[in-house]
């Protein structure tokens, strides 16, 4: 294939088999978005076009289902057709309520509506009733093999599987047997519905494959009505058909599963306009694990505060962590759509991240290290104010008050006693511009007990009020500052990647392995006081240190006490995509 070729139909530019490679970009059109177009000119739906998306309740959504929701919800809209909201919840075990309603906020914060929410347990009456159908047909029987003898007898890939002994039973005794296993007259395990299909099927999904098994487990919707429960491949197939469903998009392991999702639809003697399902590439993200097994594993070893941590690649986490729901949904379209699984860069997303907060993200000076400043020539208790721009990407952003006085906190790193020669910040001697206030020279400066630097005698010249000097004379250096009596004290939390690792997991290895324990770092920084009318959730940039974003949690009514450092400023993914040529 013809790289524009690969590009026209959404295959990445540089696919790798599998977990190992990292993929760079792509856009436009995809070879989902191709089928249902031709589908929609010429299929068997009469134009209609109508999605799904399918979570399980029993996890929070992470950036990988949010690929999905942008495909599913994407693909409908631009047809003017229908998604719909499934909760697949056929495993009584793991679900539960505040999932589903986590699930729906979610899904609300990215920006989608569903056109309807249903459920599969919606569907138990008739799915029972397709089964009892199927039965009715010779195609499924009652199995009496626990479950480890019928994996056994599924047999290899290279080895045929072994029939059940109770394959051949007659209809009525298998209709007899499944009303009484619908009853709750056999314990977990003791029988299983089998579809009759070819124990030598080169697939092994069509080996017999199980419909329905005993769980006396209590559901959270159905209650104590069942006792059988139908497996994800009799659920999911069968939830698609009677939602009517025309395009069922999926995930790449499901691929093998495909010709038992046909051979359901055909058994049952669905029309051509059944649903037709179709595989893409799972999203991968370096640096972070996009499974809900490690994503739990996470919370429940305390590696982090819980799904909504700033840390977490949940939505709930991005959210905290101030991602803009755009943001994730531009790097969703940036990356398209893929048959073949890859990784991309987590910078990728970032500098979506960050292109969309430099447009909007309102400016405010903050220190995070602060080191203490006088001013000696400055009039003794007097506090002035300085006018700084809001955001300079934005004319209407406006301008705000920023307190100056004779007692300030630079970041300790802008200053060093003994600066090499590249170092043009503060020094004995040297001068340097505070943004929005004026220049100051450092004439002196006190040390504490082992010699550390604990405060800066500094002067200030009054003439570079407008950020020059009358004379023309040049500093090298424009540095962030805070005033110290009006400075308000927050928390920040500044963020490592969550693993070291860029693949986590490779070639075999425990992700946790490669888990970063310094992942997370809390600070006290001093900032300016317009920090206080920032809202919870909202994310401003504190000039030169990156975008941070207030916690959501914060009480509206108080000055903000947390900060999470969203992203830094500096833009990786240019420098990566330069390396990679
Ligand atoms: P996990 O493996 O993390 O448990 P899952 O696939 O079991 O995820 P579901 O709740 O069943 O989670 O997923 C709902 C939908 O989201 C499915 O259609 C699935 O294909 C899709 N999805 C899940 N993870 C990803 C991912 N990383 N990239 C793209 N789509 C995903
Ligand atoms: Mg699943």
């Amino acid at each position: 294939m013809r790289v524009e070729d690969r590009l026209d139909s959404g295959v990445e530019a540089e696919p790798n088999d599998n977990e190992g490679g990292r993929v760079t970009s792509n856009s436009g059109t995809d070879f989902i978005r191709e089928l249902i177009q031709s589908d929609a000119d010429h299929g068997p739906y009469g134009g209609r076009v109508q999605t799904r998306f399918p979570p399980e309740p029993n996890g929070f959504l992470h950036i990988g289902h949010a690929k999905s929701i942008c495909l599913n919800f994407g693909v409908a809209a631009e047809h003017g057709g229908r998604t719909v909201l499934r909760f697949d919840d056929t495993n009584p075990e793991t679900e539960d309520e505040r999932y589903v309603a986590a699930i729906r906020e979610d899904l609300a914060w990215l920006g989608f509506e569903p056109s309807e929410v249903v459920y599969a347990s919606d569907y138990f009456d008739q799915l029972h009733r397709w089964a009892v159908q199927l039965i009715e047909q010779g195609l499924a029987y009652v199995d009496d093999q626990d479950a480890e003898t019928i994996s056994e007898n599924r047999g290899g890939f290279t080895t045929p599987g072994v029939d059940s002994p109770w394959r051949d039973r007659s209809v009525d005794e298998n209709r007899d047997l499944f009303e009484r296993m619908t009853a709750g007259e056999f314990g977990e395990g003791q029988r299983v519905l089998r579809a009759k299909i070819d124990m030598n099927h080169e697939n092994m999904q069509m080996r017999d494959p199980v419909m329905y098994r005993i769980r006396n487990q209590h559901h959270f919707r159905t209650g104590d009505s069942w006792v059988i429960y139908p497996t994800y491949d009799w659920a999911h197939g069968q939830s698609d058909a009677i939602e009517g469903t025309t395009h069922s998009l999926c995930t790449l392991e499901f691929d093998s599963h495909r010709p038992l999702y046909d051979w359901f639809h055909g058994a049952l003697g669905l029309g051509d306009d059944r649903p037709r399902q179709t595989e893409f590439a799972r999203l991968n993200l370096t640096h972070t694990v996009l499974s809900k097994r490690r994503l739990l594993q996470l919370v429940d070893d305390g590696h982090v505060d819980g799904w909504d941590d700033a840390r977490m690649p949940t939505v709930r986490g991005l959210r905290r962590r101030g991602y803009p729901a755009q943001a994730i949904r531009d790097f969703c379209g940036h990356i398209g759509i893929a048959r073949v699984n890859g990784t991309h860069e987590i910078e990728l997303l970032e500098s979506f991240v960050r292109r969309q907060h430099n447009a909007t993200a309102l400016r405010r000076m903050a220190v995070l290290d602060p080191l203490e400043v006088v001013i000696t020539n400055w009039p003794d208790g007097q506090t002035d104010t300085r006018e700084a721009i809001n955001n300079p990407e934005d004319d209407t952003a406006g301008v705000r008050e920023v307190p100056f006085s004779g007692r300030l906190f630079i970041e300790r790193d802008d200053f060093m006693l003994d600066p090499p020669s590249k170092f043009f910040r503060l020094a004995p001697g040297r001068e340097v511009r505070l943004r929005a206030g004026y220049f100051i020279t450092c004439n002196d400066v006190e040390t504490g007990p082992d010699g550390e630097v604990i405060r800066l005698i500094c002067t200030y010249d009054p003439e570079t009020a407008g950020g020059q000097a009358p004379d023309g004379r040049k500093v090298k250096a424009t540095i962030h500052w805070v005033a110290a009596e009006t400075a308000l004290d927050v928390k920040v939390e500044l963020y490592e990647r969550l693993f070291t690792e860029a693949l986590p997991g490779a070639d075999g290895a425990d992700p946790m392995a490669s888990l970063n324990p310094d992942s997370r770092l809390t600070r006290t920084a001093k900032a300016e006081p317009a920090l206080a009318d920032i809202a919870p959730g909202e994310v401003v940039q504190f000039e030169r240190l990156g975008y941070f974003a207030r916690d959501l949690d914060d009480d509206p009514n108080t000055s903000p006490t947390r900060f999470h450092r969203t992203v830094g400023l500096r833009d990786e993914w240019a420098n990566i995509q330069k390396r990679q040529g």
